[in-house]
């Protein structure tokens, strides 16, 4: 028996996590968070009967109390990010899956390595800013980040068995997002109903969006530095807008690996669940038959700023992906509540990255004030 804790578990990753959980006897749930929904979490909690669950406000967390009051005594629900260090360090877990949104991820995700807890991370944003504390740690501690990203799921799966082998470069595949092949002309004319409309994957309304802009794409290039210990120039974007082939790794001899499959989360989800070992999963199956092409085309990075700014602040190291994330959050946030347009993004990175006084090596201390700073610095120049 597995046992899994879930930051984030009312989430598209996070619900999808449960679907694995829910058709595998072997796995069981004990302990979930969320930050709102206490509706969903309460159905969560009657179907799965987790020890531990954490709401963000306490507010939250005082009406779940009362709502699960009759079924399950035996169910504790905390909150803040008390509750999430809880969650992520509960003594039952043997992996933790990071399901949450944005370097909220952090201390829990610190906390679970610190704990010996294996991670499944999707939480990219934890590795974009602290990489450099998360990966050395997790040799430290002996423990597992498995990927949950599909990309990096790809080629961790492509690298399975290939410990000696010597990597020339790594190909990360990506669809272009709902935006692919506009210019910067028409982007000035997109809407956030457009941005939010994702060719090929359902999602949280985070990353939809920073698949439009490709910082997705591009917070997926400094997750993949940090995974697989390789150099920038190592990692290549390629576009492949039939979302198939989930990404590559081509060995020192010129062979190259791929992995494809259906655009299906459960997937990768199931594979960090169980790895090495593969199991059946129920769905759709790849029809070549059916499969007039697969396209490749070369990321318009002058168009979509994202990818550019991720090779920048890799560039630059220290506090700088830190900046270009949470510049990208509270922009993104802004731009799902209306408040600037999809451009606007772009600029308040650009803006952010420009006048940043770079920390060389930051603690986790200084990662969240260097996000308190993007915060202020938007907050200050775009009044809304
Ligand atoms: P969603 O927006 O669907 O879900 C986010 C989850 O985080 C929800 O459970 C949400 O709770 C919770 N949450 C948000 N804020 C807080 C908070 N302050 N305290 C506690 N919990 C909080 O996101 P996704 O599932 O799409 O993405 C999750 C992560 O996985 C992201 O880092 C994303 O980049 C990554 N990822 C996602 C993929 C996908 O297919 N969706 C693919 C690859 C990576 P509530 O519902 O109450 O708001």
């Amino acid at each position: 028996m597995k046992n899994i804790a879930i930051l984030g578990s009312t989430g598209s990753i996070g619900t999808q996590t449960l679907d694995v959980i829910r058709y595998n006897d072997d796995l069981n749930l004990v302990a979930i968070s969320a930050g709102s929904n206490i509706a969903l979490l309460e159905e969560q909690i009657r179907e799965f009967h987790p020890q531990l669950v954490a709401v963000w406000s306490e507010i939250k967390a005082k009406e779940l109390r009362l709502a699960i009051a009759d079924v399950t005594p035996t169910c504790k629900v905390v909150s803040g990010m008390e509750g999430l260090l809880e969650v992520a360090t509960i003594e039952s877990s043997d992996i933790l899956v990071t399901a949450i949104v944005g370097m909220i991820g952090i201390q829990p995700t610190i906390a679970a390595i610190r704990a010996g807890k294996d991670i499944g991370l999707a939480n990219k944003e934890t590795l974009v800013t602290a990489g450099h504390i998360i990966m050395p740690l997790a040799k430290e501690n002996n423990v597992s980040i498995l990927p949950v990203d599909s990309e990096h799921s790809a080629i961790f799966q492509c690298l399975n068995g290939e410990k000696d082998n010597k990597i020339s470069k790594i190909l990360l595949t990506a669809s272009g997002g709902p935006f692919r092949g506009m210019t910067k002309e028409d982007l000035e004319l997109v809407t956030l109903e457009m941005a939010l409309k994702h060719p090929n994957w359902a999602m949280g309304r985070k990353i939809t969006i920073d698949s439009a802009t490709m910082v997705n794409k591009g917070l997926e290039v400094i997750e993949a530095k940090w995974l697989f210990d390789v150099e920038p120039s190592q990692i290549e974007v390629v576009v492949q807008p039939q979302s198939i082939i989930h990404s590559m790794v081509e060995f020192e001899d010129g062979a190259v690996m791929a992995q494809l499959g259906t655009p299906d989360m459960r997937l990768p989800i199931q594979f960090a669940l169980y790895y090495p070992k593969r199991k059946y999963l129920p769905g759709d199956r790849l029809d070549f038959s059916m499969l007039s092409e697969i396209k490749f085309e070369k990321p318009d990075m002058d168009t979509f700023l994202g990818l550019k700014f991720a090779y920048d602040s890799l560039h630059v190291g220290g506090s700088m992906p830190t900046v270009m994330n949470a510049a990208n959050e509270l922009a993104v946030a802004k731009f799902l509540n209306k408040k600037v347009s999809f451009l606007e993004i772009y600029e308040m990175i650009d803006f952010c990255m420009q006048h940043h006084r770079l920390i060389e090596n930051p603690t986790v201390e200084e990662i969240l004030s260097t996000e308190q700073w993007v915060y202020e610095t938007i907050e200050s120049r775009w009044i809304s």
